[in-house]
């Protein structure tokens, strides 16, 4: 093993004169590459006084701040596995996740201390440490004793880094194990192809529980040598206001269409900005037109997932095509077969969408099974449908679990939405399959309406008649004021699934 397989040695080699902020506050604060090291070296001291082994797992459910992403490399060099938890969960969430994990340190918010004591009591979770948005608890105030100096543990390449649980939008997350190689693969590979130098700086706006915000936005910063402002939340006037000491912009779509509500989004406001980068739930190809036509900037959409870090990416230089999430990265393979026979499809074939590639994650955690059911000759099943055109770009049209089957016939949601999309009063919708007595499923949509729209169920299947193969068409239409949605943003389908479950139950 070379010391550069451990990835944060790899962080290290990549660091740019230690003065330099590696993030600031809002409110201008900074923070310095030389302050991560020496306070990641103290919070590695506690660990390792808390009994952390290589291998053990550190869990931590609090709030996005400063010294919960550098905790993140203090479990790094303490050879670590870093085992962020959304903060979201509740307590009987919590319980599971704890159970699951087995992790020797667990770090919360100080309100939920005293019931995560009991807690880890029952589930035999050695110790329970405190750390608030602000950076006072338990946690700082061992390290405030701690040495600054710290001798980083060895990994090898294959080693975990991180366990991630999944966004649960399908069914119970899952734990996902990736290794050092994964982390640093991901890093380097999108900091070279989105171009990131030192000289950029980030609007850090999102959560860093989830792979977006830490794996893909944190570790291109630290890789870059670059800088960010760190933003304890998304706020649409907070991001415009720091754009022009910014160069760029990692979001969900929520971001960009809250940015599109908003009077200040201008060309002069993202004249600064050199790249805006949109993940995690589709684009919409209309929130990609209507941001270009104000901005002159056409977003990034990119692919990616929990399993695998990023898989595909729009291009830098070339063509941004709405509606598409672009080419695999250098060194990942991409491909698409057929979910029955698993034969490899050709261009334009939709199928299920598979990868292989150093980004690939090692397995589920503690689900041996599962995980060899979801590869195939080597190529990780993604669980999304999609397909890769004449000219290489991939396309996603949803995942599998939301693929609806009526009358024998495959219906994409994607497809469908689009349409519903683009009515006039609509501002969103979401189209699942039903049980349904005749059919196996029923095309069911639910819409969101503009505000003042007054659209009815009748116009809505008048307007799509002529549009979508009769199949395709909503047997029924129902209007909610808006879509349940977890913190990523995605549309939580399920949910509305168990909602509508019995809508066709009774059709004769
Ligand atoms: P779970 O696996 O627990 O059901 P999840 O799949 O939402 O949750 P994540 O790993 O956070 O958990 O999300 C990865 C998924 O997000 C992808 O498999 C894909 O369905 C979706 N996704 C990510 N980027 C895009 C994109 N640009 N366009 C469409 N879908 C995307
Ligand atoms: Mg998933």
């Amino acid at each position: 093993m070379t010391s550069q397989n451990h990835f944060f040695a790899a962080i290290r080699a990549a660091m740019p004169d230690l003065s330099k902020p590696l993030a600031t506050h809002p409110d201008g604060a900074m923070e310095t590459y030389g302050d991560a090291l020496a306070l990641s070296a103290r919070l590695a001291n506690v660990l390792v006084k808390r009994g952390v082994k290589p291998g053990d797992r550190v869990a931590v459910q609090v709030e996005k701040s400063w010294t919960a992403f550098v905790l993140y490399l203090a479990a790094l060099r303490a050879g670590a596995v870093y085992l962020p938890l959304n903060t979201a969960y509740t307590l009987a969430e919590l319980e599971y996740f704890l159970s699951d994990a087995e992790p020797t340190v667990v770090v919360v918010r100080p309100e939920v201390a005293g019931d995560v004591k009991a807690l880890a009591a029952k589930l035999g979770v050695p110790h329970v440490e405190t750390l608030g948005s602000d950076g006072k608890g338990s946690l700082t105030e061992a390290a405030a004793g701690e040495s600054e100096s710290f001798e980083d543990v060895p990994r090898a390449a294959d080693d975990l880094a991180g366990i991630l649980y999944t966004s649960g939008t399908t069914g119970r997350a899952k734990g996902a194990m990736l290794t050092h190689e994964n982390l640093l693969s991901n890093a380097v590979t999108l900091r070279d192809y989105w171009r990131f130098t030192s000289d950029d700086v980030l609007i850090h706006a999102l959560p860093i529980f989830h792979t977006h915000g830490l794996f893909v936005a944190g570790d291109i910063i630290l890789m870059a040598g670059a800088s960010m402002i760190f933003c304890p939340k998304f706020d649409a006037s907070e991001v415009l206001r720091l754009m022009p000491k910014a160069t760029t912009l990692m979001g969900v779509p929520t971001f960009y269409t809250r940015l599109l509500d908003h009077p200040g989004l201008t060309r002069e406001a993202t004249a600064h900005m050199r790249l805006f980068v949109s993940g995690s739930a589709p684009l919409l190809a209309e929130t990609h037109r209507a941001f270009q036509e104000k901005t002159g900037k056409a977003i990034l959409e990119r692919y990616g997932m929990t399993e695998t870090g990023m898989n595909t990416s729009n291009p830098y230089d070339g063509e941004r095509i709405a509606g598409t999430v672009g080419f695999p990265l250098p060194g990942v393979s991409v491909r698409i077969t057929d979910p029955a026979t698993g034969a490899v499809l050709g261009a334009d074939e939709i199928g299920s969408i598979e990868v292989k590639g150093p980004n690939v994650f090692k397995g589920y955690w503690k689900l041996p099974e599962k995980t060899a059911s979801e590869f195939h000759d080597g190529f990780f099943i993604t669980g999304d449908l999609g397909k890769i055109d004449a000219r290489g770009y991939v396309h996603i049209v949803g995942r599998g679990k939301d693929l609806v089957i009526t009358g024998g016939f495959n219906v994409y949601p994607k497809e469908v939405e689009g349409e519903i999309d683009a009515l006039p009063g609509v501002l969103e919708s979401a189209v699942i399959g039903l049980p349904h007595k005749d059919f196996g499923e029923g095309v069911t949509a639910v819409i969101v309406r503009t505000p003042g729209a007054s659209l009815t169920e009748a116009e809505v299947h008048q307007a799509l008649e002529g549009r979508l193969a009769k199949f395709k068409l909503p047997k029924k239409v129902f209007f909610v004021d808006e879509l349940p949605r977890n913190t990523m943003g995605k549309v939580q389908k399920n949910i509305l699934r168990d909602t509508y479950k019995d809508t066709y139950r009774s059709v004769a």
